[in-house]
Protein backbone atom coordinates (compact mmCIF):
# COMPACT_ATOMS: atom_id res chain seq x y z
CA UNK A 1 0.00 0.00 0.00
CA UNK A 2 1.39 3.36 -0.68
CA UNK A 3 1.31 6.66 1.22
CA UNK A 4 -1.55 8.09 -0.40
CA UNK A 5 -3.85 4.82 0.34
CA UNK A 6 -2.32 4.88 3.74
CA UNK A 7 -3.47 8.29 4.43
CA UNK A 8 -6.66 7.32 2.62
CA UNK A 9 -7.52 4.96 5.24
CA UNK A 10 -6.33 6.99 8.26
CA UNK A 11 -9.08 9.20 6.88
CA UNK A 12 -12.04 6.80 7.29
CA UNK A 13 -11.13 6.78 10.69
CA UNK A 14 -11.97 10.43 11.36
CA UNK A 15 -15.70 12.25 11.84
CA UNK A 16 -15.88 14.56 8.36
CA UNK A 17 -18.05 17.07 9.53
CA UNK A 18 -17.61 20.02 7.80
CA UNK A 19 -17.36 19.51 3.93
CA UNK A 20 -19.16 17.04 2.44
CA UNK A 21 -22.68 16.11 2.40
CA UNK A 22 -24.91 13.45 0.03
CA UNK A 23 -27.93 14.22 -1.68
CA UNK A 24 -30.06 14.11 1.66
CA UNK A 25 -32.97 16.48 0.94
CA UNK A 26 -32.47 17.81 4.79
CA UNK A 27 -31.84 21.02 3.47
CA UNK A 28 -35.35 22.06 2.50
CA UNK A 29 -36.57 24.81 4.31
CA UNK A 30 -39.37 24.22 6.71
CA UNK A 31 -40.10 28.16 6.52
CA UNK A 32 -40.27 28.62 2.58
CA UNK A 33 -43.49 30.07 2.37
CA UNK A 34 -42.30 32.87 4.22
CA UNK A 35 -40.88 36.20 2.78
CA UNK A 36 -37.11 37.04 2.82
CA UNK A 37 -37.83 39.82 4.86
CA UNK A 38 -34.73 39.20 8.18
CA UNK A 39 -36.01 38.48 11.63
CA UNK A 40 -39.44 36.99 10.08
CA UNK A 41 -39.11 33.43 10.57
CA UNK A 42 -40.81 31.57 13.55
CA UNK A 43 -37.54 30.17 15.20
CA UNK A 44 -37.55 26.45 15.15
CA UNK A 45 -37.15 24.52 18.34
CA UNK A 46 -35.24 21.01 18.74
CA UNK A 47 -37.05 19.72 21.66
CA UNK A 48 -36.75 16.06 21.86
CA UNK A 49 -33.91 15.87 19.45
CA UNK A 50 -30.73 13.52 20.09
CA UNK A 51 -27.70 13.54 17.84
CA UNK A 52 -25.73 10.00 17.63
CA UNK A 53 -22.67 8.66 15.70
CA UNK A 54 -23.11 5.48 13.66
CA UNK A 55 -20.90 3.26 12.12
CA UNK A 56 -22.60 1.11 9.50
CA UNK A 57 -21.34 -2.11 8.74
CA UNK A 58 -22.79 -2.11 5.51
CA UNK A 59 -24.89 0.01 2.82
CA UNK A 60 -28.12 -1.61 4.34
CA UNK A 61 -27.31 -0.58 7.81
CA UNK A 62 -26.56 3.10 6.38
CA UNK A 63 -29.29 3.65 4.87
CA UNK A 64 -31.86 2.04 7.49
CA UNK A 65 -30.10 4.73 10.38
CA UNK A 66 -30.07 7.48 8.15
CA UNK A 67 -34.05 7.27 7.13
CA UNK A 68 -33.99 8.03 10.61
CA UNK A 69 -31.60 11.11 10.26
CA UNK A 70 -33.57 14.71 10.58
CA UNK A 71 -30.70 16.93 9.72
CA UNK A 72 -27.23 15.38 8.75
CA UNK A 73 -23.96 16.95 10.54
CA UNK A 74 -21.58 14.64 9.04
CA UNK A 75 -20.66 16.03 5.67
CA UNK A 76 -20.26 13.01 3.65
CA UNK A 77 -21.45 9.57 4.11
CA UNK A 78 -18.28 7.57 4.54
CA UNK A 79 -19.29 3.86 4.36
CA UNK A 80 -17.97 2.12 7.50
CA UNK A 81 -18.86 5.75 9.78
CA UNK A 82 -18.42 7.44 11.76
CA UNK A 83 -21.85 9.33 10.53
CA UNK A 84 -23.58 12.24 12.56
CA UNK A 85 -27.35 13.39 12.49
CA UNK A 86 -30.12 14.51 14.26
CA UNK A 87 -32.61 12.52 14.92
CA UNK A 88 -35.48 12.24 17.17
CA UNK A 89 -34.64 10.64 20.20
CA UNK A 90 -37.78 8.22 20.58
CA UNK A 91 -36.26 6.94 17.48
CA UNK A 92 -33.00 5.76 19.51
CA UNK A 93 -34.38 2.24 20.11
CA UNK A 94 -34.37 1.59 16.41
CA UNK A 95 -30.81 2.28 16.16
CA UNK A 96 -30.87 -0.83 18.37
CA UNK A 97 -33.50 -2.91 15.76
CA UNK A 98 -31.11 -2.26 13.20
CA UNK A 99 -28.21 -3.73 15.02
CA UNK A 100 -25.51 -0.65 13.57
CA UNK A 101 -23.18 0.22 15.68
CA UNK A 102 -23.97 3.78 17.12
CA UNK A 103 -23.05 5.93 19.96
CA UNK A 104 -25.03 9.22 21.48
CA UNK A 105 -23.79 12.11 20.84
CA UNK A 106 -26.19 14.24 22.20
CA UNK A 107 -29.24 13.31 23.96
CA UNK A 108 -31.26 16.76 24.01
CA UNK A 109 -30.40 19.03 21.73
CA UNK A 110 -32.51 22.22 22.94
CA UNK A 111 -30.77 23.29 26.17
CA UNK A 112 -27.33 23.03 24.16
CA UNK A 113 -29.13 25.95 21.59
CA UNK A 114 -30.25 27.64 24.66
CA UNK A 115 -27.03 27.48 26.24
CA UNK A 116 -25.53 29.18 23.28
CA UNK A 117 -28.15 31.60 23.03
CA UNK A 118 -28.20 32.22 27.17
CA UNK A 119 -27.35 36.18 28.07
CA UNK A 120 -28.60 35.26 31.31
CA UNK A 121 -25.33 36.26 32.94
CA UNK A 122 -23.90 39.62 31.84
CA UNK A 123 -20.80 38.92 29.75
CA UNK A 124 -18.67 41.43 31.91
CA UNK A 125 -15.50 42.29 30.18
CA UNK A 126 -15.13 38.99 28.26
CA UNK A 127 -16.41 39.51 24.82
CA UNK A 128 -15.70 35.91 24.19
CA UNK A 129 -18.02 34.32 27.11
CA UNK A 130 -21.27 34.75 24.95
CA UNK A 131 -21.72 33.76 20.94
CA UNK A 132 -22.50 37.10 19.13
CA UNK A 133 -25.12 38.12 17.01
CA UNK A 134 -24.08 39.37 13.29
CA UNK A 135 -25.49 42.75 14.74
CA UNK A 136 -23.03 42.25 17.53
CA UNK A 137 -20.18 41.37 15.44
CA UNK A 138 -19.92 43.98 13.11
CA UNK A 139 -20.57 46.75 15.66
CA UNK A 140 -17.97 45.13 17.72
CA UNK A 141 -15.56 45.25 15.14
CA UNK A 142 -16.38 48.80 14.33
CA UNK A 143 -15.27 49.91 17.84
CA UNK A 144 -11.81 47.49 17.15
CA UNK A 145 -11.24 50.11 14.29
CA UNK A 146 -12.35 53.14 16.17
CA UNK A 147 -9.85 51.90 18.97
CA UNK A 148 -7.23 51.18 16.61
CA UNK A 149 -7.09 53.80 13.80
CA UNK A 150 -3.58 53.93 12.59
CA UNK A 151 -3.66 49.78 12.12
CA UNK A 152 -7.14 48.57 11.61
CA UNK A 153 -9.86 49.01 8.82
CA UNK A 154 -12.84 48.12 8.15
CA UNK A 155 -13.74 47.23 3.80
CA UNK A 156 -17.24 46.95 2.77
CA UNK A 157 -16.66 44.69 0.22
CA UNK A 158 -20.04 43.68 -0.86
CA UNK A 159 -23.16 42.63 0.01
CA UNK A 160 -25.10 39.55 0.72
CA UNK A 161 -28.60 38.25 -1.06
CA UNK A 162 -30.70 39.97 1.56
CA UNK A 163 -28.63 43.06 1.78
CA UNK A 164 -26.35 42.53 4.69
CA UNK A 165 -22.59 44.16 4.10
CA UNK A 166 -19.55 41.70 3.32
CA UNK A 167 -16.66 43.36 5.28
CA UNK A 168 -13.13 42.82 6.06
CA UNK A 169 -11.04 43.88 8.92
CA UNK A 170 -7.41 44.67 7.84
CA UNK A 171 -4.75 44.94 10.37
CA UNK A 172 -1.43 46.74 8.97
CA UNK A 173 1.08 49.27 9.76
CA UNK A 174 1.63 51.66 7.11
CA UNK A 175 4.85 52.58 9.21
CA UNK A 176 6.39 49.85 8.31
CA UNK A 177 5.98 48.44 4.78
CA UNK A 178 2.06 48.08 5.36
CA UNK A 179 1.09 47.96 1.27
CA UNK A 180 4.36 46.23 0.56
CA UNK A 181 3.80 43.14 3.31
CA UNK A 182 2.53 40.11 2.55
CA UNK A 183 -0.88 39.70 3.35
CA UNK A 184 -2.77 36.58 5.06
CA UNK A 185 -6.44 36.25 4.60
CA UNK A 186 -8.94 34.74 7.28
CA UNK A 187 -12.01 34.32 6.72
CA UNK A 188 -14.74 32.47 8.99
CA UNK A 189 -18.36 31.09 8.57
CA UNK A 190 -19.16 30.11 5.00
CA UNK A 191 -21.34 27.61 7.17
CA UNK A 192 -24.09 29.28 8.82
CA UNK A 193 -24.55 26.66 11.96
CA UNK A 194 -20.91 26.84 12.47
CA UNK A 195 -20.89 29.91 15.36
CA UNK A 196 -17.38 29.18 16.91
CA UNK A 197 -15.94 30.00 13.35
CA UNK A 198 -17.26 33.62 14.01
CA UNK A 199 -15.70 34.05 17.35
CA UNK A 200 -12.42 33.09 16.31
CA UNK A 201 -11.83 35.81 13.54
CA UNK A 202 -12.81 38.33 15.99
CA UNK A 203 -10.51 36.88 18.86
CA UNK A 204 -7.69 37.06 16.10
CA UNK A 205 -8.48 40.71 15.03
CA UNK A 206 -8.77 42.02 18.67
CA UNK A 207 -5.77 40.06 19.69
CA UNK A 208 -3.18 41.34 16.94
CA UNK A 209 -4.69 44.30 17.48
CA UNK A 210 -4.34 44.50 21.33
CA UNK A 211 -0.91 42.60 21.14
CA UNK A 212 0.58 45.73 18.99
CA UNK A 213 1.07 47.51 22.56
CA UNK A 214 1.67 44.72 24.97
CA UNK A 215 3.17 42.32 22.80
CA UNK A 216 6.92 42.46 21.55
CA UNK A 217 6.47 39.33 19.10
CA UNK A 218 2.85 40.68 17.94
CA UNK A 219 4.27 44.01 17.43
CA UNK A 220 6.97 42.48 15.19
CA UNK A 221 4.76 40.17 12.87
CA UNK A 222 1.88 43.63 12.79
CA UNK A 223 4.68 45.33 10.82
CA UNK A 224 5.70 42.76 8.96
CA UNK A 225 2.62 41.09 8.09
CA UNK A 226 -0.89 42.03 7.49
CA UNK A 227 -3.71 40.50 8.19
CA UNK A 228 -7.23 40.54 6.73
CA UNK A 229 -9.87 39.17 8.71
CA UNK A 230 -13.74 38.46 6.88
CA UNK A 231 -15.47 36.88 10.09
CA UNK A 232 -18.39 36.53 8.48
CA UNK A 233 -18.56 34.92 5.24
CA UNK A 234 -22.37 34.42 4.89
CA UNK A 235 -24.24 36.73 6.52
CA UNK A 236 -27.78 35.59 5.72
CA UNK A 237 -27.61 31.96 6.53
CA UNK A 238 -25.54 32.83 10.16
CA UNK A 239 -28.67 35.72 10.82
CA UNK A 240 -31.21 33.11 10.17
CA UNK A 241 -29.37 29.69 12.34
CA UNK A 242 -29.70 32.61 15.23
CA UNK A 243 -33.27 33.61 14.28
CA UNK A 244 -35.10 30.68 12.79
CA UNK A 245 -33.03 27.39 11.98
CA UNK A 246 -29.69 27.04 14.53
CA UNK A 247 -28.77 24.05 12.41
CA UNK A 248 -28.92 25.80 8.93
CA UNK A 249 -25.64 25.55 6.51
CA UNK A 250 -26.34 27.35 3.60
CA UNK A 251 -26.86 30.91 2.10
CA UNK A 252 -29.92 32.30 1.85
CA UNK A 253 -30.66 31.64 -2.32
CA UNK A 254 -33.95 30.83 -2.90
CA UNK A 255 -33.83 28.00 -5.27
CA UNK A 256 -37.44 27.82 -6.26
CA UNK A 257 -39.91 25.04 -5.48
CA UNK A 258 -39.47 25.94 -1.61
CA UNK A 259 -35.93 25.13 -1.53
CA UNK A 260 -32.96 27.74 0.24
CA UNK A 261 -29.68 27.79 -0.14
CA UNK A 262 -26.67 27.34 -1.68
CA UNK A 263 -23.87 26.08 0.29
CA UNK A 264 -20.87 28.52 0.09
CA UNK A 265 -17.83 26.03 0.37
CA UNK A 266 -18.85 24.28 -3.29
CA UNK A 267 -19.63 27.22 -5.09
CA UNK A 268 -16.27 28.67 -5.96
CA UNK A 269 -14.95 27.73 -10.00
CA UNK A 270 -11.97 25.42 -9.37
CA UNK A 271 -12.92 22.06 -9.76
CA UNK A 272 -16.59 23.18 -9.28
CA UNK A 273 -18.93 20.90 -10.03
CA UNK A 274 -17.02 17.95 -9.41
CA UNK A 275 -17.46 14.73 -6.79
CA UNK A 276 -18.00 16.19 -3.33
CA UNK A 277 -20.57 18.66 -4.12
CA UNK A 278 -24.67 18.59 -5.09
CA UNK A 279 -26.70 19.38 -8.29
CA UNK A 280 -29.89 18.82 -6.14
CA UNK A 281 -30.64 21.88 -4.88
CA UNK A 282 -32.34 20.23 -1.32
CA UNK A 283 -28.61 19.21 -0.75
CA UNK A 284 -27.30 20.31 2.52
CA UNK A 285 -23.80 20.48 -0.82
CA UNK A 286 -25.77 22.31 -3.14
CA UNK A 287 -23.06 23.88 -5.36
CA UNK A 288 -25.81 26.33 -7.05
CA UNK A 289 -26.71 27.01 -10.46
CA UNK A 290 -23.05 28.10 -11.90
CA UNK A 291 -20.17 29.23 -9.97
CA UNK A 292 -19.93 32.05 -8.25
CA UNK A 293 -23.45 32.44 -8.86
CA UNK A 294 -23.54 33.69 -5.39
CA UNK A 295 -22.97 37.36 -4.34
CA UNK A 296 -21.19 36.15 -1.19
CA UNK A 297 -18.62 33.85 -2.83
CA UNK A 298 -18.15 36.66 -5.48
CA UNK A 299 -17.17 39.38 -3.89
CA UNK A 300 -14.96 37.33 -1.80
CA UNK A 301 -13.16 36.24 -5.37
CA UNK A 302 -13.08 39.97 -6.05
CA UNK A 303 -11.80 41.16 -2.90
CA UNK A 304 -8.68 38.87 -2.83
CA UNK A 305 -8.10 39.43 -6.93
CA UNK A 306 -7.24 42.94 -5.55
CA UNK A 307 -4.81 42.19 -3.25
CA UNK A 308 -1.94 41.14 -4.99
CA UNK A 309 -0.84 41.11 -1.14
CA UNK A 310 -2.02 37.91 0.01
CA UNK A 311 -0.11 35.28 0.03
CA UNK A 312 -1.57 32.75 2.69
CA UNK A 313 -5.58 32.29 2.90
CA UNK A 314 -6.97 30.39 5.94
CA UNK A 315 -10.57 29.91 5.72
CA UNK A 316 -12.36 28.72 9.56
CA UNK A 317 -14.54 25.75 9.78
CA UNK A 318 -16.32 23.53 12.54
CA UNK A 319 -16.20 20.74 13.74
CA UNK A 320 -13.61 17.96 14.11
CA UNK A 321 -10.41 19.54 14.76
CA UNK A 322 -8.50 19.04 11.88
CA UNK A 323 -5.79 21.41 10.06
CA UNK A 324 -6.50 20.52 6.15
CA UNK A 325 -4.43 21.44 2.93
CA UNK A 326 -5.18 21.50 -0.54
CA UNK A 327 -6.37 19.50 -2.57
CA UNK A 328 -9.93 19.09 -1.42
CA UNK A 329 -11.35 18.05 -4.97
CA UNK A 330 -8.72 15.55 -6.30
CA UNK A 331 -6.15 12.77 -4.91
CA UNK A 332 -3.16 14.75 -6.00
CA UNK A 333 -0.56 15.84 -4.05
CA UNK A 334 -0.47 19.46 -4.44
CA UNK A 335 2.86 21.32 -6.03
CA UNK A 336 3.59 22.86 -2.74
CA UNK A 337 2.69 19.63 -0.41
CA UNK A 338 5.98 20.08 1.31
CA UNK A 339 5.36 23.80 2.52
CA UNK A 340 1.30 23.10 2.75
CA UNK A 341 2.49 20.13 4.95
CA UNK A 342 5.19 21.91 7.05
CA UNK A 343 2.77 24.78 7.88
CA UNK A 344 0.15 22.93 8.83
CA UNK A 345 2.10 21.12 11.25
CA UNK A 346 3.16 24.48 12.80
CA UNK A 347 -0.41 25.45 12.98
CA UNK A 348 -1.24 22.24 14.86
CA UNK A 349 1.57 22.31 17.15
CA UNK A 350 0.94 26.03 17.96
CA UNK A 351 -2.45 24.97 18.31
CA UNK A 352 -1.43 22.17 21.09
CA UNK A 353 0.90 24.28 22.98
CA UNK A 354 -2.04 26.23 24.71
CA UNK A 355 -4.57 23.71 25.96
CA UNK A 356 -3.24 20.26 24.87
CA UNK A 357 -5.98 19.78 21.92
CA UNK A 358 -4.69 18.16 18.88
CA UNK A 359 -6.00 19.16 15.50
CA UNK A 360 -4.77 16.37 13.55
CA UNK A 361 -3.14 17.43 9.54
CA UNK A 362 -4.27 16.22 6.22
CA UNK A 363 -4.72 16.81 2.90
CA UNK A 364 -8.30 17.94 2.31
CA UNK A 365 -9.49 15.17 -0.32
CA UNK A 366 -7.89 12.36 2.53
CA UNK A 367 -10.86 13.17 4.63
CA UNK A 368 -13.68 13.35 1.75
CA UNK A 369 -13.75 15.08 -1.56
CA UNK A 370 -15.60 18.57 -1.49
CA UNK A 371 -15.65 20.15 -5.00
CA UNK A 372 -15.97 23.89 -5.48
CA UNK A 373 -14.13 25.26 -2.25
CA UNK A 374 -12.51 28.29 -1.18
CA UNK A 375 -9.58 26.23 -0.12
CA UNK A 376 -9.05 25.19 -3.82
CA UNK A 377 -9.74 28.32 -5.60
CA UNK A 378 -6.95 30.75 -3.69
CA UNK A 379 -4.69 27.69 -3.88
CA UNK A 380 -5.52 26.38 -7.56
CA UNK A 381 -6.06 29.87 -8.77
CA UNK A 382 -4.34 32.38 -6.85
CA UNK A 383 -1.27 30.43 -5.85
CA UNK A 384 -2.09 31.31 -1.95
CA UNK A 385 -0.55 28.91 0.53
CA UNK A 386 -4.17 27.71 1.44
CA UNK A 387 -5.50 25.94 4.92
CA UNK A 388 -9.33 25.01 6.43
CA UNK A 389 -9.33 24.92 10.07
CA UNK A 390 -11.86 23.08 11.31
CA UNK A 391 -12.34 23.96 14.80
CA UNK A 392 -13.35 22.30 18.16
CA UNK A 393 -14.78 19.77 18.84
CA UNK A 394 -14.27 16.43 18.10
CA UNK A 395 -18.35 15.61 18.15
CA UNK A 396 -19.50 15.59 21.70
CA UNK A 397 -21.28 19.15 20.99
CA UNK A 398 -20.78 19.62 17.34
CA UNK A 399 -22.28 22.77 16.21
CA UNK A 400 -23.39 23.13 19.88
CA UNK A 401 -20.03 23.91 21.29
CA UNK A 402 -21.00 25.38 24.79
CA UNK A 403 -20.33 29.14 25.43
CA UNK A 404 -17.55 28.46 27.99
CA UNK A 405 -15.28 27.05 25.28
CA UNK A 406 -15.23 30.06 23.11
CA UNK A 407 -12.43 31.07 24.52
CA UNK A 408 -10.03 28.43 24.70
CA UNK A 409 -10.81 27.75 21.18
CA UNK A 410 -10.34 31.05 20.36
CA UNK A 411 -7.18 30.99 22.09
CA UNK A 412 -5.58 28.52 20.29
CA UNK A 413 -6.49 28.82 16.98
CA UNK A 414 -5.06 33.04 17.48
CA UNK A 415 -1.90 31.13 18.57
CA UNK A 416 -1.78 28.90 15.27
CA UNK A 417 -2.21 32.03 13.42
CA UNK A 418 0.62 33.75 14.99
CA UNK A 419 2.70 30.93 14.19
CA UNK A 420 1.79 31.18 10.29
CA UNK A 421 2.23 34.72 10.32
CA UNK A 422 6.03 34.14 11.71
CA UNK A 423 6.48 31.85 9.04
CA UNK A 424 5.96 35.27 6.35
CA UNK A 425 7.63 37.90 8.74
CA UNK A 426 11.40 36.54 8.44
CA UNK A 427 13.94 37.79 6.78
CA UNK A 428 13.96 36.77 3.06
CA UNK A 429 16.50 36.33 0.54
CA UNK A 430 16.19 35.80 -2.98
CA UNK A 431 19.46 35.37 -5.27
CA UNK A 432 18.59 36.35 -9.17
CA UNK A 433 20.37 33.52 -11.75
CA UNK A 434 24.20 33.26 -11.90
CA UNK A 435 26.14 33.99 -14.93
CA UNK A 436 29.92 33.65 -14.80
CA UNK A 437 31.03 37.48 -15.67
CA UNK A 438 27.83 39.02 -15.18
CA UNK A 439 26.30 40.98 -12.21
CA UNK A 440 23.59 39.49 -10.29
CA UNK A 441 21.57 40.80 -7.87
CA UNK A 442 20.21 39.72 -4.37
CA UNK A 443 16.67 40.69 -3.01
CA UNK A 444 16.32 41.26 0.41
CA UNK A 445 12.82 41.32 2.27
CA UNK A 446 11.19 41.64 5.93
CA UNK A 447 14.52 42.98 7.18
CA UNK A 448 14.55 45.15 10.23
CA UNK A 449 13.34 48.51 8.68
CA UNK A 450 16.63 51.17 8.19
CA UNK A 451 18.96 48.37 9.55
CA UNK A 452 22.04 47.39 7.74
CA UNK A 453 21.64 43.85 5.77
CA UNK A 454 24.98 42.14 5.24
CA UNK A 455 24.71 39.19 2.39
CA UNK A 456 27.44 36.55 2.51
CA UNK A 457 28.61 33.00 0.27
CA UNK A 458 30.26 30.46 0.99
CA UNK A 459 31.79 28.04 -1.46
CA UNK A 460 31.80 24.89 0.93
CA UNK A 461 28.30 24.12 2.06
CA UNK A 462 26.29 24.84 5.16
CA UNK A 463 27.84 24.92 8.60
CA UNK A 464 27.36 26.77 11.82
CA UNK A 465 29.08 30.06 12.41
CA UNK A 466 28.91 32.43 14.87
CA UNK A 467 29.31 36.04 14.06
CA UNK A 468 29.77 38.17 17.19
CA UNK A 469 29.46 41.89 15.98
CA UNK A 470 25.64 40.33 14.58
CA UNK A 471 25.12 37.98 17.29
CA UNK A 472 24.05 35.64 14.86
CA UNK A 473 24.76 31.67 13.69
CA UNK A 474 25.46 32.12 9.72
CA UNK A 475 24.01 28.05 8.45
CA UNK A 476 27.03 28.06 5.91
CA UNK A 477 30.42 27.30 6.44
CA UNK A 478 33.55 29.74 5.84
CA UNK A 479 30.89 32.86 4.66
CA UNK A 480 32.82 35.64 2.90
CA UNK A 481 30.90 38.71 2.46
CA UNK A 482 29.06 39.84 -0.51
CA UNK A 483 28.06 43.09 0.13
CA UNK A 484 25.64 44.87 2.17
CA UNK A 485 22.66 47.83 2.22
CA UNK A 486 20.41 49.91 4.39
CA UNK A 487 17.14 48.06 4.78
CA UNK A 488 14.39 50.97 3.80
CA UNK A 489 11.52 51.67 5.68
CA UNK A 490 9.40 48.69 4.03
CA UNK A 491 12.34 46.51 5.13
CA UNK A 492 13.45 45.43 1.86
CA UNK A 493 17.07 46.14 0.86
CA UNK A 494 19.01 44.97 -2.47
CA UNK A 495 22.65 44.06 -3.15
CA UNK A 496 24.49 43.50 -6.28
CA UNK A 497 27.58 41.55 -6.64
CA UNK A 498 30.00 40.82 -9.81
CA UNK A 499 30.48 37.17 -10.78
CA UNK A 500 34.09 36.44 -12.13
CA UNK A 501 34.51 35.02 -14.88
CA UNK A 502 35.68 31.17 -15.48
CA UNK A 503 33.21 29.95 -12.44
CA UNK A 504 31.15 27.59 -14.52
CA UNK A 505 29.15 25.26 -12.78
CA UNK A 506 30.02 26.15 -9.13
CA UNK A 507 28.13 25.80 -6.45
CA UNK A 508 27.25 28.79 -4.21
CA UNK A 509 25.84 29.06 -1.03
CA UNK A 510 24.01 32.63 0.21
CA UNK A 511 22.41 33.89 3.45
CA UNK A 512 21.53 37.58 4.25
CA UNK A 513 21.70 38.46 7.99
CA UNK A 514 21.17 41.48 10.39
CA UNK A 515 21.81 42.17 13.94
CA UNK A 516 20.35 38.59 15.77
CA UNK A 517 18.47 38.14 12.29
CA UNK A 518 19.21 35.48 9.71
CA UNK A 519 17.35 34.78 6.13
CA UNK A 520 16.99 31.50 4.34
CA UNK A 521 20.11 29.72 2.94
CA UNK A 522 19.68 30.06 -1.10
CA UNK A 523 22.13 27.62 -2.93
CA UNK A 524 22.83 28.30 -6.74
CA UNK A 525 24.83 27.32 -9.28
CA UNK A 526 26.66 29.84 -11.61
CA UNK A 527 25.68 29.14 -15.20
ZN1 LIG B 1 -18.09 24.35 7.31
Amino acid sequence: MNSRRRRCAFALLSAAVCLLAPMTGFGQDTQSGDSLVPGSHPEVRYDGKSVVRVWPANEKQMNQALALSENLWSERLIPTGPIDFMLDAESLPLLEDIGIRWQLLIEDVQPLIDAQKDRSVPQGDDWYSQYKTFAEVSAYADQLVADYPTLAQRIDFGTSLEGRSLFAIRISNPATGGEGNPSILLNGCQHAREWIAVMVPMYIIENFLAGYDTNPDIERLVNRVNLIVVPVTNPDGYVYSWDSQRMWRKNRRNNGGGSYGVDLNRNWSKFWGGNGSSGNRNSETYRGPSAFSEPETSALRDFILSDPSIVSHIDIHSYSQLVLYPWDAIASDPPDLATLDGLSRIMAAQIKSVHNETYRVMMGYDLYPAAGTAMDWTYGVEGILSFTIELRDKGWYGFLLPPDKILPTCEENFAAVTGLADQFSQLTLDVDPLFAGQPTTMRIYQADPNEMVYVVYSLTGEGSVYVPVLDVVLDVSSPKLVGSDQADANGYAEVTAFVPNNTPLILVWFQAAQYQNVSNVVLTQVN
